[in-house]
């Protein structure tokens, strides 16, 4: 199947999702924070913490897997984005690995749905079109040779979010 028909944007709450994985804006701790961290440790429960206690932090860039417990997703995949420094600081190639080296650790899992909230777009600052256009472009290129997984829900937390997500989308295909 073409990439573009195994990506789709969506609006709400990843945390209520039924897919394979859940993907994790976390921070290097793996300790949990404010923002979609929060709310995924919340939804998931104290086992969480403890399991990601345990691994014992993430470097920027870099992916870590768990157990979901209490979500509705079997699995979340913890990744740690840049925080925006003006983009001179290593900032899209460090949020594109981020994408890679979860959908790479997603494959191995042999997960076949997948969601991504919009990683550092939030506190950490990163602009919020570069950020989409980044999500997206490295999703192409993975799912361009990979057959898992089979199917990346951008989870947008607000309308504004969704309509540049979908602007990016179209830059990227077009
Ligand atoms: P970061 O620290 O990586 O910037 P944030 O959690 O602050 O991470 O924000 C990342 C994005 O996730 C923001 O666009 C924010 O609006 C969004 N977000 C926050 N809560 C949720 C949620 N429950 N589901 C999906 N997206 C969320």
């Amino acid at each position: 199947m073409d990439p573009r028909d195994r990506m789709e944007i969506v609006q709400g709450d990843i945390t209520t999702l039924h897919v394979d994985a859940i993907v994790n804006a976390a921070n290097e701790s793996l300790l949990g924070g404010g923002g979609v961290d929060g709310a995924i440790h919340r939804a998931a429960g104290p086992e969480l913490l403890a399991e990601s206690r345990a691994i014992g932090g993430c470097p920027t860039g870099e992916a870590r897997i768990t157990k979901g417990y209490r979500l509705h997703a079997r699995w979340v995949i913890h990744t740690v984005g840049p925080v925006w420094q003006g983009g001179r600081s290593h900032e899209d190639e460090l949020l594109a690995g981020c994408y890679a080296n979860s959908l790479t650790l997603a494959r191995e899992y042999d997960v076949r749905t997948i969601a991504f909230p919009a990683v550092s777009a939030g506190v950490y600052g990163f602009p919020m079109e570069r950020a989409a256009r980044i999500a997206i472009k490295e999703t192409k290129r993975f799912l361009d040779d990979s057959e898992l997984p089979e199917k990346v829900a951008f989870v947008c937390f607000s309308r504004r979010a969704e309509d540049i997500y979908q602007q990016a989308m179209d830059e990227v295909f077009n």
